[in-house]
């Protein structure tokens, strides 16, 4: 009698396989990573991202009132999600990172995870910035939450800049805001340099980022992509494991 073929591990085989034969994998993760650590994604049904319409950079930009929200709703957040900790995805990536399978992780994500687990700020190429500290839009000096927070909480007004006077923003990229153009650029010569490209929990629609996979594929790498439900370019991929991250990225870990 034979015995049918488990697909997760015909999976697994596959990636361990493409794995041994790259020489310069790139990964590219979303929010998906980081839903085993609590904090949830963006899109899946229920989640917090949506519940308030976001205030785009413009208003931000011209009204003290949107900006007093915006920094409110900022805190509620990091409220929920102050304990998060690195998932088995992150640490695994980390890993791959740190043995020189991998040359370093693009990432859509702001929860400053992928550093947590391990990994330098140069091994981490952040497309959407980080949430985890503030910065000044004119004078670009870094500005710490914790400080941030006290002062916003005593006087109920929004920051400024200690330097400058300028306006301070939670370092993340809002709707209508420009992307960060050097990252933009390391991210895109990292895909195009790179001969495997492993997309790990992230839906695609968010662009430019979800154009880098396309364009690693058509300079000639192997795609993956490892998410629990399709994406739109499943089907120019190598290889899809629709399944959960954690499982898959520990055992890939475990066996190199
Ligand atoms: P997304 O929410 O659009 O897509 C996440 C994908 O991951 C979904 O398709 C979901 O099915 C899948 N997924 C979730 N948990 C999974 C698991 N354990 N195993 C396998 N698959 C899983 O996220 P995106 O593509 O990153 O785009 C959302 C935008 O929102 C990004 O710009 C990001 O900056 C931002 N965001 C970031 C965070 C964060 O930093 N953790 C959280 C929410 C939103």
């Amino acid at each position: 009698m034979s015995v049918m073929p488990d697909p997760f591990e015909t999976s697994i085989a596959s990636l361990l396989r493409f794995i041994g034969e790259s020489r310069r994998m790139a990964g590219f993760t979303g929010a998906g990573i980081s839903t085993e650590s609590g904090v949830p994604d963006f899109r899946s049904p229920g989640s917090p991202w949506m519940q308030n319409k976001p205030i785009p950079f413009g208003l931000f930009l011209e009204n003290p009132a949107a900006r007093r929200e915006a920094w409110r709703r900022k805190f509620t957040m990091d409220d929920l999600y102050r304990d998060a900790r690195p998932t088995r995805g992150h640490a695994a990536l980390a890993s791959l990172v740190a043995g020189g399978r991998m040359t370093a992780v693009i990432t859509q994500n702001i929860d400053n995870l992928h550093q947590a687990s391990g990994l330098r700020d140069d091994e981490v190429i952040e497309l959407h910035g980080n949430g985890s500290y503030a910065t000044c839009l004119s004078c670009d000096r870094r500005h710490e939450l914790a400080d941030i927070r006290l002062a916003f909480e005593a006087s109920g007004e929004p920051p400024v800049c200690k330097s400058c006077g300028g306006i301070v923003k939670s370092a993340t990229i809002s709707f209508g805001q420009a992307m960060p153009q050097a990252k933009l650029r390391a991210a895109l010569t990292l895909s195009l340099e790179s001969d495997l490209f492993l997309v790990i929990g992230s839906s695609l629609v968010v662009h430019p980022a979800a154009s880098l996979p396309s364009l690693a594929k058509e300079n000639g790498a192997r795609l993956v992509i490892v998410n629990r439900e399709p994406t739109p370019l499943d089907g120019q991929a190598d290889l899809v494991i629709a399944g959960e991250i954690g499982p898959v990225l520990s055992r890939i870990a475990s066996e190199l």
